[in-house]
């Protein structure tokens, strides 16, 4: 498969360590194949199966797997080190997407389901669940959003009930535009045990368990995250796949899928603004310099510089145990936005017929546009942001350190 190359060390990335720096070369040296699998995957997601022992796609299955779990990798101690962290994660994913996304996304692994794990599992869950995904390259769900509750998640109404005929659970309900709902194994499913919000569970669930199906969603961009529709009937639910039983009910399902959220974002922002570099620099390959085009241009790359290193900021923050919703959406929906605007750029200075002759610039045209849906809603981030403002959030910028 032909190597493609990347560009240089964009501007943003002045609150990395040495190290963090060397994790981002890393990610360069194991994503060369990465743009033209995503072609593959484009056409196929399923093409995958084929490229499950490259480099890249190993360190992305075991990125959050306790180092206790791998087999021999080929990453350097010192990076490993690192790995399973929220900053680590911006670094990465920012790399990989920038090659293509949706090789990440179609990839097998834990994927968003390890921060729930960590947050709910009690050990021997949390065993059987890295145990399962260390031995074989499963692929995993995580399913939250449902036909009529997508933004309104603590609506949610998929159900577990007890199980007359035993000690464990049933679980009925729908789930849509779940990422590898319908190619996962295994995988978790919030659902509602008792109203309100504390009365959210969080469950595994056996995608080979009678009454469960799945379909993928038609989709125009990002199709590696072959998003799907799941339906559950009557499934049963042994009753140790319940997770956080060991917790508090203020500490179980809902608290873990918001620890997932919080970490996820940064993880999309990171996506998001891969993409736009990358499109950004295939604009100066293109030769555009000077001009009113190369000043937009410019202007572009400053905002993906900037909010980069505000995802940086609270990416770091969560590893440090401080965790702000506010500047968290402003990354994420400011990612998503600049990825939209930089692929609307190009079109625009390089001609519609661009779209038509390159057809990496119109896969990443269409690819960027999920960006906005996944991990919440534009408006809805925007909505925080704007309590940030009103709480004066956002009056202290970016520093390097700090509470925030
Ligand atoms: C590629 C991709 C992968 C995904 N993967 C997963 C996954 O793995 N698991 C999972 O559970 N979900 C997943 N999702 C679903 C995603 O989380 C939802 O799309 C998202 O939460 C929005 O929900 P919705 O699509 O129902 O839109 P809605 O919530 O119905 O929103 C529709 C529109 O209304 C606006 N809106 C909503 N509420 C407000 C408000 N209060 N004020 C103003 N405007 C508002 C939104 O901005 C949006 O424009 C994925 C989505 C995509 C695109």
């Amino acid at each position: 498969m032909a190597e493609f190359h990347h560009g240089g060390a964009p501007a943003g990335l002045d609150l990395l360590d040495d190290r963090m720096r060397a994790l981002d070369r890393h990610c360069w040296s194991v994503s060369g194949e990465f743009r033209k699998l995503g072609e593959l995957l484009d056409q196929d997601p399923d093409a995958i199966d084929g490229h499950v022992d490259l480099p890249g796609v190993l360190l992305y299955r075991f990125f959050s797997v306790p180092r206790s779990y791998w087999p021999e990798l080929d990453v350097p101690a010192r990076l490993a080190a690192v790995f399973g962290t929220s900053l680590a994660q911006a670094v990465v994913w920012e790399r990989f997407s920038y090659a293509d996304p949706n090789v990440l996304l179609a990839s097998p692994g834990p994927a968003l389901s390890s921060d729930a794990i960590h947050a709910l599992a009690d050990a021997a869950q949390a065993d059987r669940w890295f145990s399962r995904l260390a031995d074989r390259p499963d692929h995993t769900f995580f399913a939250v959003t449902e036909p009529a509750k997508g933004s309104a998640a603590t609506e949610l109404t998929t159900t577990l009930r007890p199980d007359p005929d035993g000690d464990g659970w049933l679980l009925d309900g729908e789930k849509c535009y779940v990422g590898n709902g319908a190619r996962a194994q295994v995988g978790l499913v919030f659902c509602r045990r008792a109203p309100g919000p504390w009365g959210i569970e969080a469950v595994i669930v056996d995608a080979a368990s009678p009454g469960f199906s799945a379909e993928l969603l038609p989709s125009v961009g990002l199709r590696g995250a072959r998003i799907s529709r799941m339906r559950f009937r009557d499934v049963r639910i042994p009753r140790q796949n319940l997770l956080g039983q060991h917790l508090r009910p203020t500490q179980r399902g809902l608290h873990g899928a918001r620890q997932v959220f919080y970490r996820a974002r940064p993880g999309i922002a990171a996506m998001a603004l891969g993409c736009a570099q990358a499109v950004c620099d295939h604009l100066r390959r293109q030769g555009l310099r000077g001009g009113a085009g190369g000043d937009r241009l410019s202007t572009v790359e400053d905002r993906v510089a900037a909010i980069r290193r505000l995802n940086h900021r609270t990416a770091a923050d969560i590893d440090h145990g401080l965790v702000d919703p506010h500047r968290i959406a402003a990354a994420k929906a400011g990612a998503a936005r600049v990825a939209e605007d930089a692929t609307l750029l190009a079109a625009e200075l390089l001609g519609p017929a661009s779209l038509l002759d390159d057809p990496w610039l119109e896969k990443v045209y269409r690819d960027v546009r999920a960006f906005e849906f996944m991990e919440g809603a534009g408006n809805v981030h925007l909505l925080s942001v704007f309590q940030g403002l009103l709480k004066g959030r956002f009056l202290e910028g970016v520093g390097a350190g700090g509470a925030v």
